[in-house]
């Protein structure tokens, strides 16, 4: 052979051998942190991969944005799960020119807590407490507390619905105003705030903030905080039965003008035995019971 085919035959060797030898050492410069048998390098939350080029540009690096985060699905408790209430929407966009006040005595078992009346910035009950109540969730948290009279009236009444073969469970009942913020900015956020409100209570006007209201299910937690609880045999035995123990369906069917939000039949609000059975045998709502309509426009 000539000397001219040994140096094209020299060079492929080299050149094939140098390819090889970048492919070889290319796993070195994946990021260490995994440092497990795992093939697939592990990156932290949006963390760049280390640089990839180092390694002779073979390496098939997943980009950043393919990659999923490895603690996404941390406690969902502590992302605000924005599908709790739905259908806990305005049937009117508030506004119309009522002005909105603020409640004069936020801590009164009887207070009004709607569009037009807000409670305190950043009101928080003093006395709440954690019924003693299935939930369909376990942890203890702050959606499963209540202020202390109304979580006794509500022991009573899921052992009343016990006794009559119903088994509740809560959903949803305290929630600061924090939270509500929270939530609300991040409605916000996915569809503009006109839509938002639509669905969503403004932060100091969620009469989860008062801790006198909550929202129940069949212990099944079925068509939990959603339109299809309606009709169920627990919807049925709350609007029975919930004003014996002092508390009133909230949100009626056709009552949406007034209240501002579609019907709720798994929300119900305590205001003691006397205005329950009141409002509750009249089928009036709370602002009609103060005289204090119209409320959503
Ligand atoms: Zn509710």
């Amino acid at each position: 052979m000539s000397k001219k085919g040994w140096i094209v035959i020299l060079l492929i060797v080299v050149i094939a051998a140098g390819w090889g030898i970048g492919k070889y050492t290319a796993p070195s410069a994946a990021p260490d942190s995994g440092a497990s048998a795992s093939q697939a390098p592990q990156l932290e939350d949006g963390q760049a991969p280390a640089d990839p080029a180092q390694g002779g540009g073979t390496v098939d690096v997943p980009s950043p944005e393919a990659s999923q985060p490895a603690e996404s699905a941390a406690s969902p408790e502590e992302t605000p799960q924005p599908s709790t209430e739905p259908s806990e929407a305005p049937a009117a966009a508030p506004g119309g020119g009522g002005a909105v006040e603020t409640a004069a005595e936020p801590d009164s078992l009887t207070v009004l807590v709607n569009k037009q009346y807000k409670l305190p910035d950043n009101y928080k009950p003093e006395d709440l407490v954690y019924p003693d109540v299935p939930f369909i969730f376990s942890e203890k948290i702050e959606k499963r507390m209540m202020r202390e009279t109304a979580a006794h009236a509500l022991e009573e009444l899921f052992a009343a619905a016990k006794q009559d073969g119903v088994n509740l469970a809560g959903v949803s009942a305290y929630r600061s105003q924090s939270t509500q913020t929270v939530l609300f900015n991040n409605y916000v956020k996915r569809d503009g705030e006109e839509k938002a409100r639509t669905y969503s209570a403004v932060p100091g006007h969620s009469e989860h903030q008062t801790g006198l209201a909550i929202d129940v299910s069949g212990s099944d937690g079925k068509c939990a905080a959603e339109s299809c609880f309606a009709g169920t045999k627990e919807a049925e035995w709350l609007a029975q039965h919930v004003q014996e123990h002092g508390f009133i369906i909230r949100f009626l069917e056709g009552k949406e003008s007034i209240t501002g939000y579609k019907y709720e039949p798994w929300h119900i609000r305590y205001v003691g035995k006397e205005i329950a059975e009141e409002v509750m045998s009249k089928g009036i709502t709370l602002e009609e019971y103060y005289d204090a309509i119209p409320v959503s426009n």
